[in-house]
């Protein structure tokens, strides 16, 4: 047995004449950049988001770093995010010169929690960037409220929960990424919609954040050769637009693959007690992009090593908070504020979550797990 946490090969063999068609039309049309399929990409995504515009950009990182450029933030403006979560989010806002603040998150749903943002607003405080981990929402009802209230902007990361329905108290559903003034997202290989290579994009509703987007992807350049403001060069490859528009009509068979995959994880380990399942948000439709169980008094490593034994991987999303990495120590964190976020690096591991799994395969995972507690 060999069970790898994602399994790109068998998803690809499933649409391959069509992938691979679609790619060699791209190379032998030589429409290489900004090509017909990423005009046509934009377009099918804006409709399946419900979301005005979508600009495409190189990758989820430069999305972030896009969006907080187009807001205008300037050098020592803070902004709040969350201390659990892949380093890119809270790189970019220090990149920038912004000032990065962290709150720590939910015990349960592992998200940002919205009491912690409003404690930790200050007069400098300029915008909010919830991340919605592990294919999930934050609570955007809170999250827009405290923005409304001290009139900040809301930039949603989510690089991981694309596809995902917020469902409002309010009573309105949005897509995750369409709630707050921008939305970025990836398409790395292995996120719930990834390409064959790099890419990413941003949303909005606002015609003037997107018309700033626009140009700030292209090198601050509306016509030609004259640049109105310092921007960047990032672009979603035409050949990983063509990807994408073949795998975009699959993205809610995919995540009702991922969905019923963590139902049988679930019940799996229901009767496990020392194995906390993942919770799910009342508010959020769960996309799954990980499969993050927590583990109470058991020796993490000790598990990993006999899936590993057994041919099953498994993953430590993440083992370091993000106030205790080496490239953040000179914003002085105070140690004591993220007990959940240090709790949750010491005890959660994800398994294999893609696509693919069938029962067969799931049941040899759930039964190497229980295994190493009898
Ligand atoms: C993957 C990811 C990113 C960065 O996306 P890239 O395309 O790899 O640059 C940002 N934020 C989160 C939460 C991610 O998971």
């Amino acid at each position: 047995m060999n069970i790898p946490m994602v399994d790109l090969k068998s998803q690809y063999l499933k649409i391959k004449s069509e992938i691979d068609a679609r790619i060699a039309a791209v190379i032998d049309n030589t429409e290489f950049i900004n090509g017909t399929e990423v005009k046509e990409f934009k377009k099918e995504l804006s409709s399946y988001l419900n979301v005005k515009h979508v600009i495409p950009c190189g990758n989820g990182t430069d999305a972030l770093q896009i969006a907080m450029m187009a807001l205008g933030l300037q050098p020592g403006d803070e902004v709040i995010s969350t201390d659990f979560t892949f380093i890119a989010t809270v790189e970019t806002i220090a990149l920038l010169k912004l000032t990065p603040v962290m709150v720590d998150v939910d015990p349960h749903t592992y998200i940002i929690d919205p009491d912690k943002v409003e404690k930790a607003i200050t007069p400098r405080t300029k915008a909010i960037i919830p991340v919605h981990l592990f294919g999930q929402t934050a609570d955007m009802d809170r999250i827009m409220e405290i923005a409304e209230k001290y009139n900040l902007f809301v930039i949603e990361d989510t690089a991981q929960a694309i596809g995902c329905d917020f469902k409002s108290e309010k009573g309105w559903t949005k897509k995750a990424g369409t709630i707050g003034h921008v939305g970025c997202t990836s398409f790395f290989p292995s996120k719930n919609l990834g390409c064959y290579g790099d890419g990413g994009a941003i949303f909005t509703n606002d015609d003037e954040i997107a018309e700033k987007i626009s140009s700030i992807v292209n090198h601050g350049m509306k016509v030609r050769y004259y640049h109105d403001n310092i921007g960047v060069n990032s672009r979603l490859d035409t050949i990983q637009a063509a990807v994408l528009r073949v795998k975009l009509p699959h993205l809610d068979d995919y995540s009702a693959a991922r969905r019923s995959a963590a139902d049988y994880y679930d019940k799996a380990f229901a009767n496990c007690d020392k194995i906390t399942t993942p919770a799910r948000s009342e508010k959020s439709t769960h996309t799954f992009h990980q499969y993050t169980l927590v583990l109470d008094g058991v020796d993490r490593k000790a598990l990993m090593e006999h899936l590993a034994s057994k041919g099953v991987a498994s993953a430590v999303y993440y083992p370091v908070a993000l106030h205790n990495q080496k490239a953040f120590q000179e914003f002085s964190y105070n140690p004591t504020d993220f007990p959940v976020t240090d709790k949750l690096c010491e005890t959660v591991m994800s398994l294999p979550m893609n696509t693919e799994l069938d029962e067969k395969t799931l049941k040899y995972i759930t039964d190497s797990v229980l295994e190493f507690f009898v």
